[in-house]
């Protein structure tokens, strides 16, 4: 899997202060502006802990994200504030394998060699539908949710923040998780105070929704 950022609102933690501030303030925006940092950042961390995330809308970020699974993309665009362009399976022929292999079968040496053997045939088949004339879109139908894909998302910091708090969850598939924490280790680099903290809430607000008691993450106070 590979994430990076390709583009975001610019100095995000600033806007973003800008707008909070401006919310309890008889300034203008041009005199808010001239705040000092320390000012500013406060007024945002501030802000956020009180629950009123519209202001962390005004920052954006989109990411490249290539070589994750169709089980990933299917459960990433359910996250309907966003916006997605993917790799496209009706103009796009992938004639070799290409597929993610989940750790629970890649460390079993015997059932990683059938996954292998299965994703070669689907593959061959698919080929096959191919030369007979079938469309892209119709020999699609028999790929499978491993097979690899690209995908390219811009999230708002505000969706981001619930993204994080559904899919850095343990709960969440191990996939999804592993981008959802790549993806906050990116943001976080850019805008501290926005995410200082975001993640699962076991990690952020020390309880856990799911009561799964038997989760290596669970709060110790909750704990009977
Ligand atoms: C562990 C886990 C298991 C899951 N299992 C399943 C499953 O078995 N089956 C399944 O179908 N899905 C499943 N999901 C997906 C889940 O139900 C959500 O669709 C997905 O996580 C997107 O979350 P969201 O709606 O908060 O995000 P977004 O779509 O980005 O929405 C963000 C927020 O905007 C608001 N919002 C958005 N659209 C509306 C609307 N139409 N009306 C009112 N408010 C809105 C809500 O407050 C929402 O939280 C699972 C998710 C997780 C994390």
């Amino acid at each position: 899997m590979d994430v990076r950022i390709i583009s975001h609102t610019p100095d995000p933690d600033r806007v973003c202060a800008i707008a909070a501030a401006l919310t309890h303030s008889k300034k203008k925006p041009e005199e808010i502006e001239r705040l000092d940092d320390e000012t500013l950042m406060s007024i945002l961390s501030r802000v956020i802990d009180l629950g009123h995330l519209s202001v962390v809308e005004h920052a954006s970020f989109t990411f490249a994200i290539s070589g994750v699974s169709r089980a990933l993309t299917h459960q990433l665009v359910r996250h309907r504030i966003a916006s997605y362009s993917q790799q496209s399976q009706r103009y796009v022929r992938i004639e070799d394998a290409r597929y993610v292999i989940p750790p629970s079968i890649e460390r079993n040496e015997g059932l990683r060699k059938d996954f292998e053997e299965l994703m070669e045939r689907i593959w061959r088949e698919y080929n096959r539908l191919l030369e007979k004339g079938i469309p892209e879109e119709d020999a699609r139908y028999v790929l499978p949710n491993a097979a690899k894909t690209n995908i390219i998302v811009t999230m708002n910091a505000r969706s981001l923040l619930n993204f994080f708090e559904l899919r850095c969850c343990m709960h969440a598939q191990w996939e999804i998780r592993e981008l959802a924490w790549r993806m906050l280790g990116e943001v976080r680099k850019i805008a501290p105070i926005i995410f200082k903290k975001a993640g699962p809430p076991c990690k952020t607000k020390g309880f856990c929704p799911e009561k799964k008691e038997e989760c290596p993450w669970y709060p110790k106070r909750d704990r009977t």
